[in-house]
């Protein structure tokens, strides 16, 4: 960033904070306390334990480097915030985010009762700028259908779903449509996150693994936005709108190519029926967020795919803290006012209803 360079003020689609210690184990239900979800320390890693099971370790020293202090008091957070131009963020849990592992239907419910209640509380009452999102358990249609209408109106403007599911479901699924449909009525985007659903994070420990289990998270992902148009979801419910986080941006209009040309070649065997071609769906109801891609913008320039929000990743090492507006500068400084404000400010207002403060906007 140079000296005399503006402050560049944005929206970001992407965040995450630390939940209390002892978010579950102080407020489950009492039968269930001691198998809510909690990190211990041992040595050097830092371990993620759900139901009384080791889901993931992590290095202590890249947990710490992920902890600035704003990630966990809500005051420091928003002079974070301001310190780095950002505005709005959507903001995702840390270690909520293995609460998609879990395999018990009661755990999950109320765990992510627990986790919705102090999100509602500590942020969505807070400030207007932390839209956390509502985690949903997928393990019984019922739970998701009860906890994404209580949700809704709690406030909340999205929900999280696992990129992952288990063995025993898909987004092409029409059980899920009770859950579209709440979502669609009540104008709540659906979010899907890298790295959640899954404890097989390390897919492999050989030469190259950090770069190959890094795109790996991205995989699951791209499923998700596959099943959601090809099954027809996205088309019965046009109102609904749906968003990756962290997974990239250049790869979705890539993907309403094959999409397409699968649609167009393999007609015959393609079932539902669209209304719309895949890539239609796209530019209609997809969007993604992106930290430092360098294809994003030109992606949204070439393809007219509109639909690409920049998101910071704060306080994770994918994101942009504490250099965010280095990095800001560096892809917006040299695009159109229109599509910096789009990608900055458009399309996060289009989702989530939340513009730029007057005195900010550029
Ligand atoms: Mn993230």
């Amino acid at each position: 960033m140079t000296t005399t360079a503006e402050k560049i003020w944005v929206n970001s689609g992407d965040s995450h904070v630390w939940e209390p210690k002892d978010l579950w184990t102080a407020n489950l239900p009492q039968a269930l306390k001691h198998r809510g979800p909690h990190m211990v320390r041992d040595g050097k890693h830092d371990i993620y334990v759900v139901d009384d099971e080791k889901v993931f370790f992590a290095s202590a020293s890249m947990i710490d480097a992920i902890t600035p202090p704003g990630s966990a008091d809500l005051n420091l957070r928003l002079a974070d915030l301001d310190e780095q131009g950002i505005w709005a963020e959507v903001v995702f849990p840390s270690v909520g985010i293995w609460l998609s592992v879990m395999k018990d239907r009661e755990l999950m419910h109320q765990s992510v009762k627990v986790y919705n209640d102090w999100a509602k509380s500590d942020m969505i009452d807070r400030s207007e700028r932390l839209l956390a999102t509502a985690l949903i358990s997928v393990l019984d249609f019922d739970d998701a259908v009860e906890e994404t209408k209580r949700v809704a109106a709690l406030g909340f403007k999205s929900i999280c779903l696992p990129a992952t599911l288990p063995d025993h479901l898909e987004y092409n699924m029409p059980e899920f449509d009770r859950v579209w449909a709440v979502c669609e009525e009540a104008g709540m985007v659906v979010c899907f996150h890298v790295g959640t659903g899954s404890s097989k994070l390390i897919v492999t420990r050989g030469p190259g693994g950090a770069l190959i289990n890094y795109w790996e998270t991205t995989i699951p992902v791209q499923r998700c936005v596959t099943h959601m148009i090809s099954g027809g979801a996205l088309d019965r419910f046009p109102r609904l709108k749906i968003m990756t986080a962290e997974a990239g941006v250049a790869w979705v209009p890539a993907l309403g190519d094959r999409l397409d040309e699968a649609y167009r070649q393999h007609n015959r065997y393609a079932h539902p029926k669209l209304s719309r071609l895949p890539t239609q769906i796209i530019k209609d109801q997809v969007y993604s967020s992106f930290q430092h891609d360098e294809t994003a913008l030109p992606a949204v320039i070439a393809h007219d795919y509109q639909n690409a929000l920049w998101g910071s990743d704060y306080p994770h090492l994918e994101g942009t803290y504490p250099h965010t507006q280095e990095v800001l500068h560096g892809l917006f400084d040299h695009v159109s006012p229109e599509v910096r404000r789009r990608v900055t400010l458009g399309a996060f207002e289009e989702l989530f209803g939340i513009g730029m403060p007057v005195a900010k906007a550029a």
